[in-house]
């Protein structure tokens, strides 16, 4: 596959994360800032908050982890703005995941500004986050990776992968339930919420029309690709979702991408075929490996994969995630009838 590379908007913000550094607080446009917040022991590095000038302070798009170093890099970036945190008025944050929705239940706290999510992510918060719920989720995921043919020793401490990370987001509940199509209803801003499952049930990006601008969150990125997978809390097809959120943003009038990692880039249209081509030479990698065995588990599909580093190097939590990736290929391909699932414990795969 051709590799096809997007223009950088910011070359000082692309060398920057080429050089594995932290890049600089940034004024994007009149009345626009991006603010790098650190994420800790992970290969992102940083996540790119958005600051949105308002009449009366600020907005934010995303937040952040829940750590002191991070809540410190907002404030030093809301400082450089020439805002507190007190500024904030309302958090807009993509999807749930931790290094967006993380930081928000602080922010709200020093300042009393409003969250908005979309609901169907809205609805995990609790089942994700609260101490008495957790342990259904733990089932859920060990029954799911158990069905996946995951080997019975590993089961436990793959099913348990990302409890650790728990303590970093602050289970704040939004204020503002925002859908598909919403203004958002900024002073100075006409920001326009779209809808983009896939990533995470409830990802949304936010759409400048006048400016042109797309706040793209995880769902389209300039070099890598999001995980989209099977797990409890996703639909049982979310890269049907996300091809069909990948159209839905091709059609836009976007001149730049501001995303929430790595770098702001040009050519929307252009990196969105990039990514849809990437996920059918997947397809077909899947549908290859099923067809060379009469009955397979997810799980041998996985290790028979390509993956950017052997297997065998591979560690569990991002084993489970290769699982989870893999598995929504197949539900992907079970849906159009090109894999047959024969159901049992563990369900075999085959060709039809
Ligand atoms: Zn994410
Ligand atoms: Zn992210």
């Amino acid at each position: 596959m051709a590799k096809f590379v997007v223009t950088p908007a910011s070359v000082a913000q692309r060398d920057a994360w080429a050089g594995g550094a932290i890049p600089e607080v940034e004024r994007v446009r009149p009345g626009l800032w991006s603010v790098p917040v650190p994420i800790p022991v992970n290969p992102l590095r940083y996540v790119l908050v958005y600051v949105l000038e308002l009449p009366d302070g600020v907005a934010i798009v995303d937040a952040g982890w829940n750590t002191d170093e991070a809540y410190d890099a907002l404030v030093a970036g809301l400082g450089v703005a020439g805002y507190t945190i007190a500024d904030v008025k309302g958090v807009l944050v993509t999807h749930i995941h931790p290094d967006h929705y993380g930081l928000a239940g602080r922010v709200r706290e020093m300042s009393g500004a409003w969250i908005a999510l979309h609901p169907a992510d809205a609805r995990l918060v609790r089942e994700r986050y609260d101490d008495d719920v957790i342990d259904t989720l733990v089932r859920r995921e060990r029954a799911l990776l158990a069905r996946c043919g995951v080997p019975a020793a590993t089961l436990d401490e793959l099913a348990g992968a990302s409890m650790m990370i728990r303590h970093v987001v602050s289970m704040a509940r939004p204020d503002r339930l925002v859908e598909d199509g919403d203004e958002l209803g900024l002073p100075g801003w006409d920001l326009r919420a779209v809808w983009t499952p896939g990533h995470s049930p409830g990802h949304l990006c936010f759409l400048s029309p006048a400016r042109r601008l797309l706040f793209s969150g995880d769902h389209v990125l300039a070099k890598i690709t999001p995980i989209v997978a099977v797990h409890p809390q996703s639909g049982p097809n979310p890269l049907a979702d996300y091809l069909d959120s990948l159209a839905a943003v091709r059609k836009l009038d976007v001149e730049e991408v501001l995303p929430a990692h790595e770098y702001r880039f040009m050519e929307l249209a252009g990196r969105v075929d990039y990514v849809m081509a990437h996920h059918d030479e997947r397809l077909a990698e899947v549908e290859r490996v099923v067809g060379a065995s009469d009955g397979v588990t997810c799980w041998a599909v996985a290790t028979r994969l390509t993956w950017s580093r052997p297997w065998e190097t591979i560690p569990s939590y991002m084993r489970r995630a290769a699982n989870n990736e893999t598995l929504a290929h197949l539900a992907w391909l079970e849906a159009r009838g090109r894999v047959l699932r024969v159901a049992g414990e563990p369900d075999l795969w085959r060709l039809p």
